[in-house]
């Protein structure tokens, strides 16, 4: 027996003809660069978003990495985000010349915490570390920006977070690479703070079959600007360059799959909390409630990007947990196993490991199960009889 861990060869064989005829649609056309696909996705996309704008782009990196070159942002400014996350949240503000400033998750969602932030803000303004930990360079820098990152699927807490960006005069990108498909109060991922980034990286909610990503705005003159950065920095055409930019568009191609994909995606999305459901259902039911299942808060709807759970008591075993599970025929991942601010890259900001107790407490216990929006119960059901058994059986 072997369960993907996500099925998109189940989801190919679905769509094989719609994608078939994109694709062919595209090598008949040649146009594949900035190809007739590339402004519909856009325009479908947005719609979907309710955004006004969106650029699409060569993966969810250059879109985080688009929005901040749009807006400026470079050496001497301070991004606040936090360190549990895929590494390109923070890899971006340092390759702009920003420093990022971490500040821990909420335990229960594994997204930023909102009083933290504030704490961070207050030690910032204040050039007072004892409230807060800063980075080593705090003194030289200018708060510009938040980057609250919907993590595993699930939506940040924008309002607050809005509220403390006015205040202190800063703007709010949103990392949405993993909840493209999400909602909070009726409002799609991807149309909260002042910009916001996906990614369709194959394993992203919706993915295509290579590289891609979109950023989305209601602002014009941030349009323009990253439509601007995303073909080297041009102006009336790409010989003309009224600032530094990058090569970043996205293939004709990628648009194309995506435009297929995103047929049965609403559906999709719908799907996918239903078996996150009868995962929580089946997991309380084999394990007696020794994991922690993921718990959505009112009003929000995950794009389950992950299902991860929490082992707990059972945290200190999950090498031997993953082992017998693999052996099982279950694969299962660990997002994510180090903090950024104890990764060797961000050293020089000078974190101490327990500056953030709670990004550090849950990369030791997170457990990423098989999720796709077709695994089906008795699937479900498997996967939760073998990790009550690798949690039964396994020795200490
Ligand atoms: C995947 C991901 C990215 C980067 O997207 P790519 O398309 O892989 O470049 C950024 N942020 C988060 C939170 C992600 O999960």
């Amino acid at each position: 027996m072997g369960i993907p861990f996500i099925d998109l060869k189940g989801q190919f064989t679905e769509l094989e003809p719609r994608i078939r005829e994109r694709i062919d649609a595209v090598l008949a056309h040649g146009r594949y660069i900035m190809g007739p696909e590339v402004g519909e996705l856009e325009r479908t996309l947005a719609d979907y978003v309710g955004a006004r704008h969106a650029v699409s782009c060569s993966s969810g990196t250059d879109a985080l990495l688009l929005a901040l070159m749009a807006k400026g942002i470079g050496p001497g400014d301070a991004v606040f985000t936090t360190p549990y996350t895929f590494v390109a949240t923070a890899e971006v503000v340092s390759l702009v010349g920003a420093t990022p400033v971490f500040v821990d998750i909420d335990p229960v969602t594994f997204n930023i915490d909102v009083a933290a932030l504030a704490r961070a803000l207050e030690a910032f303004e204040k050039g007072d570390p004892s409230i807060h930990p800063l980075p080593a360079n705090h003194a030289e820098l200018k708060a510009r920006a938040v980057i609250p990152v919907d993590l595993f699927g699930l939506l940040a807490e924008y309002r607050p977070i809005e509220e403390l960006a006015r205040a202190h005069g800063m703007f709010v990108l949103e990392d949405a690479a993993q909840s493209f498909g999400g909602a909070f109060s009726g409002r799609m991922a991807g149309s909260f703070g002042d910009m916001a980034a996906t990614s369709f990286f194959p394993a992203k909610p919706l993915g295509c079959y290579g590289d891609g990503g979109m950023t989305f705005t209601d602002s014009d003159e941030l349009r323009d600007a990253m439509v601007s950065v995303r073909v080297h920095g041009k102006g009336v055409d790409k010989y003309d360059n009224v600032r530094v930019g990058l090569n970043a568009r996205m293939d004709t191609l990628q648009a194309a799959i995506l435009l297929a994909k995103f047929e049965r995606f609403p559906a999709e999305v719908e799907r996918r909390q239903g078996v996150a459901e009868n995962y929580a259902e089946a997991l309380a039911a084999a394990t007696g409630g020794a994991v922690e299942t993921p718990s959505v808060p009112d009003g929000y709807r995950s794009a389950w990007a992950q299902y991860t759970v929490r082992l707990g008591d059972h945290a200190p075993r999950r090498d031997a947990i993953q082992t017998h599970l693999k052996e099982a025929g279950v694969p299962t991942a660990i997002y994510y196993g180090k903090p950024l601010h104890v990764q060797g890259a961000y050293a020089p900001l000078g974190y101490a490991a327990g500056d953030f107790p709670h990004s550090m407490h849950a990369s030791a216990e997170v457990l990423s199960l098989p999720f796709h929006p077709d695994l089906d119960r008795a699937t479900i059901d498997t996967v939760a009889a073998e990790l009550a058994r690798a949690l039964e059986t396994v020795p200490v």
